[in-house]
């Protein structure tokens, strides 16, 4: 089962309060955690045996895929440290 994270940021009140990750019944696609260099968001995304992952916002290639585990990443917006939460509840 898949499990949701959420994503805050003190400094600047930048918030993703429920993002999907890991793999629900199928082993592939999976959902993974990403920070996008393009639109500066956190999000999850699909990933694909031998697709290119995008952003699930804008679309764009330039995202840094982060382990499942991440628990501290610097917020995309304005760069300081933030922390990534594990949330209730799972998704199939
Ligand atoms: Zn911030
Ligand atoms: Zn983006």
């Amino acid at each position: 089962m898949g499990s949701f994270v959420g994503f805050k940021c003190k400094f600047c009140q930048y918030e993703e309060p429920s993002i999907g990750v890991g793999r629900g019944k199928a082993e592939v696609p999976f959902l993974t955690l990403y920070r996008c260099n393009h639109c500066l968001t956190i999000g999850s995304t699909w990933i694909h045996d031998g697709k290119i992952p995008r952003c699930a916002n804008c679309y764009d290639d330039a995202i840094v895929i982060l382990p499942d585990d991440t628990r501290r990443v610097n917020c995309p917006k304005c760069g300081e440290p933030a922390m990534i939460t594990l949330k209730e509840g799972s998704w199939e």
